[in-house]
């Protein structure tokens, strides 16, 4: 069953070109380069080889840009995918070209038995990289099963290290200086670890300094990841990324450009001279990837969706649970692929009520 957005009722047609206006301007076709074969092409050209993948919408933060401070309505767990239900999800989606999952939540650790999952999923033939998104708190007794497995990486949510603007974020009585040991060892481990911070006004736009200084002083890789305004994002007021990018040049020095296509994704890399770790703007909003687009989401319920912002997707829980032989999934998973939009419009519909009608702890980010 394929869901469309209201905006996105009309059947795509296949093309090569991209429509007028979308995305900046610029030459229309998306691929210079031989594209490599693969099973899922959108219909504007963009393979797509990522999975970001929601294993449960259960949280024990509430951040206020995520999540309601009472908690979301959660999926009864019978409405959650299992395990094998997952997995087999995976084997198909691997068969088809996708090769970097990321395990995302709600907290994805919250969910009982995620590491035996992970292992099982590393083990998925044709499966090329897992990787993990944290707030960090329930990560400290994995850390050396999930180098094990071989995690090759885990992004932490650390959106301060004043421990007042931390729980007042994640509404939470966590504190951050009891992630940053876990976050050393994960590293030592030989994971890469990332700290993703969500910048915001009245929130954290004061520690940013402080966030850069420990982040480049520490060896690690801070992603600036500009607020979104799905879900409860809308409620809050983020920090153009022009400004966090002139902080830094003028506290730390000039940033330089890294080249580093082998990332999964649409993070802005910089590295400052004289310091070990590196600076990078995730800024989806201000300015737009999504020519780029290479992923889309699985939700816990097991809706696949097509587009952080639309509705687009299809929902696979009936295809598993009723019985559907592979084919009829695997035709299912492209045509949802094929339907993916083209282009996000967060910024048309920030101020529409529809922008808030997923919450991201749903999604996974
Ligand atoms: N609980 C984990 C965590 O916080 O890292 C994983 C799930 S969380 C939904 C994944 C990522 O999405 C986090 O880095 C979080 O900061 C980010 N995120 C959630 N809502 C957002 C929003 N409205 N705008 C930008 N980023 C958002
Ligand atoms: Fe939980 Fe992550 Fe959402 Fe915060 S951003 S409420 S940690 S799922």
């Amino acid at each position: 069953m394929i869901i469309e957005g209201p905006e996105h009722v009309q059947e795509l047609p296949r093309q090569e070109t991209w429509p007028a206006g979308a995305c900046g301007s610029g030459p229309g076709i998306l691929h210079d380069e031989p594209r490599p074969e693969t099973g899922l092409t959108d219909a504007y050209g963009r393979v797509i080889n990522y999975l970001r993948l929601s294993v449960t919408d259960r949280c024990n933060f509430r951040c206020v840009y995520c999540m309601p401070p009472g908690g979301a309505m959660y999926t009864p767990h019978a409405e959650i995918l299992s395990y094998e239900e997952i997995l087999r999800l995976c084997r198909l989606m691997s068969g088809l070209g996708i090769r970097r999952f990321k395990i995302t939540g709600g907290e994805p650790l919250c969910r009982k038995d995620a590491v035996s999952f992970i292992r099982r999923l590393k083990n998925v033939p044709g499966v090329e990289q897992v990787t993990l998104t944290s707030n960090g708190t329930l990560l400290a007794p994995y850390v050396e099963e999930l180098a094990d497995i071989g995690v090759a990486g885990i992004n932490i949510s650390l959106n301060s290290l004043n421990p007042e603007h931390y729980a007042a974020i994640g509404r939470t009585q966590a504190r951050p200086e009891r992630i940053l040991p876990v976050m050393a060892a994960a590293g030592k481990s030989g994971i890469k670890v990332k700290i993703n911070v969500v910048p915001m006004r009245k929130f954290n736009d004061g520690d940013l300094h402080d966030l850069t200084r420990f982040a480049l002083e520490g060896g690690y890789a801070l992603r600036f990841i500009e607020l979104m305004p799905v879900g409860l994002g809308a409620t809050c007021k983020g920090v153009p990324p022009r400004e966090i990018r002139n902080m830094i040049e003028k506290c730390f020095g000039a940033l330089s450009a890294l080249d580093d296509a082998a990332g999964n994704g649409p993070s802005d890399n910089f590295r400052v001279s004289g310091y070990a770790g590196s600076i990078g703007f995730i800024s989806a909003v201000s300015n737009k990837f999504c020519r780029q687009c290479n992923r889309v989401r699985l939700t816990s319920g097991g809706f696949l969706k097509s587009c952080l912002h639309h509705n687009n997707g299809v929902e696979l829980k009936p295809l598993l649970r009723g019985g559907a032989e592979d084919e009829e999934i695997v035709a299912a998973l492209k045509e949802a692929v094929r339907q993916k939009p083209p282009e996000h419009e967060f910024k048309r519909a920030a101020k529409e009520k529809s922008a808030r009608r997923f919450l991201m702890n749903s999604i996974g980010g």
